[in-house]
């Protein structure tokens, strides 16, 4: 008799229903119970492998990809692996255009999974043609049956979160959950399990972590694009210098603003107390927890997920360097909310 054997079609299989893990030594201080949502156990190890197989597929559907057909993106590094790695399991080619901002680690990453990478500067304004924008545009009218996925404007990576890390968090939590904390770069993530979320208890609170150097906190407040808001900072995939359509405003009940100095300590903190080797927008999202419970947003009935967007290996040469930490003068911060300093 032939033996069945138990093992998935590709790996692609695997994208999605990552774990819920209670947070035990980093929140002791705090009041509340708290709960990380760990998208890198996700193949490609980020949130963002639900996307671009959303995406993708929906694209699939639609008759709009063919065999064959390329693949086009600008991304800070992770939508950029996770489409290189869908588009390889489905046989497509894939070309991204990348801020020089990125770590070379991502960059390396990416042209190992088969990607074609264009490097383009970061502090140039999103209309600029040098801009990761405007190349990834180029690129979509030059190259013939070429998909551009667009995901600051595209409704399917609401739509991504809205069908799949939604109903993840509201079964995991049985419904209990009183408080998400998400980082906002697209607004995909948090615009679509919050959507999810507030149709089954409009009682949830949402809440967003906003880099200082992005607009998308005074945006929310005021309807209008400040400039003055914008300059330059450290975290990769947090914040945005121009207002995405993917995120849903109106769902988010507000925004907190962390800094790149202990959104970094934060990072460390957590593999250090945790065990989780996780990315910098998972300490921001920490930091904010902190700044948040110090406002007084939690009570002790509150069960609180934040979401940890990517997995620590691929900030080895900023986050988890004590070089690249000492260039940037984060050794010398004093504040008193970040709880400890943590030296290797
Ligand atoms: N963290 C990281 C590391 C990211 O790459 C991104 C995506 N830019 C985010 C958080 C934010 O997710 P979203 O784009 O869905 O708002």
């Amino acid at each position: 008799m032939k033996k069945q054997i138990s093992a998935h079609s590709n790996i692609l299989e695997l994208i999605g229903n990552t774990p819920l893990v209670r947070l035990n030594k980093i929140t002791d201080s705090l009041t509340g119970n708290f709960y990380a949502k760990v998208e890198a156990f996700n193949p490609g190890h980020s949130s963002k492998d639900r996307i671009a197989a959303y995406i993708i597929e929906e694209a699939e559907r639609k008759g709009i990809l063919k065999p064959g057909s390329t693949i086009i993106e600008t991304t800070s590094g992770n939508t950029g692996f996770s489409l290189a790695m869908v588009s390889i399991v489905k046989g497509y080619k894939c070309i991204l255009a990348v801020s020089s901002k990125s770590s070379p680690d991502k960059i390396d990453m990416l042209r190992s999974m088969g990607a074609k990478v264009y490097v383009c500067p970061a502090h140039v304004s999103a209309d600029d043609p040098r801009s990761y924008y405007e190349v990834a545009k180029r690129l979509h009218s030059e190259t013939e049956n070429s998909i551009y996925i667009n995901q600051y404007f595209n409704a399917l990576n609401i739509e991504a979160h809205y069908k799949t890390t939604g109903p993840e968090i509201w079964n995991q939590t049985n419904g209990a959950i009183t408080h998400l904390v998400a980082c906002s770069g697209t607004g995909g993530t948090i615009s679509g399990i919050a959507r999810y979320l507030k149709e089954q208890n409009p009682e949830v609170r949402v809440l967003g972590v906003d880099a200082y150097g992005s607009v998308l906190k005074k945006y929310h407040e005021t309807g209008e694009f400040d400039h003055n808001e914008v300059y330059p900072y450290r975290i990769e995939g947090l914040g945005k210098n121009l207002i995405p359509a993917a995120t849903d405003f109106n769902s988010i009940d507000r925004y907190i603003k962390v800094t790149d100095g202990e959104s970094a300590h934060m990072a460390r903190k957590i593999a250090h107390t945790e065990g989780m080797f996780v990315g910098y927008t998972s300490g921001a999202a920490m930091q904010a927890l902190h700044q948040l419970n110090m406002e007084g947003e939690f009570t002790k009935d509150s069960n609180v997920v934040v979401i940890f967007p990517d997995h620590g290996s691929r900030y080895m040469s900023k986050v988890y360097s004590n070089d690249w930490m000492e260039n940037q003068g984060f050794f010398d911060i004093q504040n008193a909310e970040t709880p400890e300093k943590v030296e290797y």
